[in-house]
């Protein structure tokens, strides 16, 4: 029987870091350190491998570069991957992978902590250990998951249909459109109607290019126009992520679908989505959502905000033609959307 051979990527993050004694701030360690905290990690029965950024990152600092990375130099040496990562921005780096792996057929789960390794209390060493397992299942020696996953406080979810949804507690994610792909309690329990199940034979195609001349805009009653002209004439503006409300509706005052029509027209895409935390944009629902669809307004559909935002920087930098943007964005490619 094969075991697994996992690499764990430690970016940064609450997961593992310490207090500095003298002034309480949260700092990084050195990521040697993680195993000797937790050296249970040793009973796995898998084998583990670790690397670790040269100078580890709070979250809120990742950018593009860093995404492509994490993966592609080591994808063929390990049967999967566990990405240790800020909880602040996980949604976001967990979508912007899942885009840019494709025909991912090895498991590559993100999971981080909300208390810091070293604390009485950590909700880290449950969420290490167990994504480990759940990285390293193998079924007819192949593994089991084969995607982009988010672990967290005992609940595993596909990457892109994640969002953070609290700060302090340790349930801090939650997958709203989509159910969970595992449960960890006394038994793993894995819910396989609802896996990814690509074909294990293509190849894997890393997609670097991400264009990051996008916006996002959230509506609020009482916007103003001239903050949206500032916006949407930016220079390089290539795409909007545009949160609606409910089922995808907006004011249908002249000046805003005015405004919306003349980005269309200079090729900008404007991507609906909604703000509420689950459901769907049904764009013609109502007559408030009825204009957007005639003027050329793409739905997300079901999307997450953060995998809205990623799959439009990956999908900008392919330099796709108006109607295949449009196909593409309104089609499942990694199951984002339903
Ligand atoms: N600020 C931290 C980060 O996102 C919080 C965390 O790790 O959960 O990097």
């Amino acid at each position: 029987m094969k075991t697994s051979n996992i690499l764990l990527i430690y970016t940064g993050g609450t997961i593992g870091m310490i207090k500095d004694s003298e002034t309480g701030v949260l700092r990084s360690f050195d990521f040697n350190n993680l195993i000797i905290k937790i050296p249970e990690l040793k009973l796995l029965d898998c084998t583990i491998q670790t690397i670790s950024f040269n100078e580890p990152i709070d979250s809120s600092n990742i950018n593009p570069e860093y995404w492509a990375e994490i993966i592609e130099d080591n994808y063929n040496s390990y049967d999967g991957f566990v990405v240790l990562h800020g909880s602040d921005t996980m949604s976001y780096s967990a979508s912007a992978l899942s885009f840019m792996l494709e025909n991912l057929s090895k498991p590559v789960i993100f999971t981080g902590s909300q208390l810091p390794i070293g604390d009485l209390r950590t909700d880290a060493k449950e969420n290490l250990i167990t994504s480990i397992q759940v990285a390293s299942l193998l079924k007819e020696n192949k593994p089991v998951i084969k995607e982009v996953g988010l672990y967290f406080e005992y609940k595993l979810y596909r990457g892109n249909r994640t969002t953070k949804i609290n700060a302090e507690h340790f349930e801090a994610f939650a997958s709203l459109n989509y159910p969970d792909l595992a449960v960890s309690g006394v038994h793993l329990k894995i819910n396989f109607p609802y896996l990814l199940e690509p074909d294990a034979t293509i190849k894997l195609v890393v997609h670097k290019e991400m264009d990051t001349n996008i916006a996002l805009v959230k509506l609020f009653p009482g916007i103003s126009c001239s903050l949206l002209q500032t916006i949407f004439n930016s220079t390089n503006l290539k795409g909007i992520v545009l949160e609606t409300y409910g089922a995808g509706n907006c004011t249908t005052e002249d000046w805003f679908i005015t405004l919306l029509k003349e980005a269309i027209t200079k090729g900008i895409y404007i991507i609906n989505v909604t703000q509420c935390s689950g459901g769907s944009v049904a764009m013609g629902q109502y007559e408030t959502s009825t204009q957007l669809k005639k003027i050329g307004i793409i739905s997300g559909k079901d999307i997450t905000t953060e995998a809205a935002i990623t799959k439009l920087m990956y999908l900008l930098g392919k330099n796709l033609s108006s109607n295949d943007f449009r196909t593409l964005f309104e089609t499942s490619l990694r199951g984002e959307i339903s």
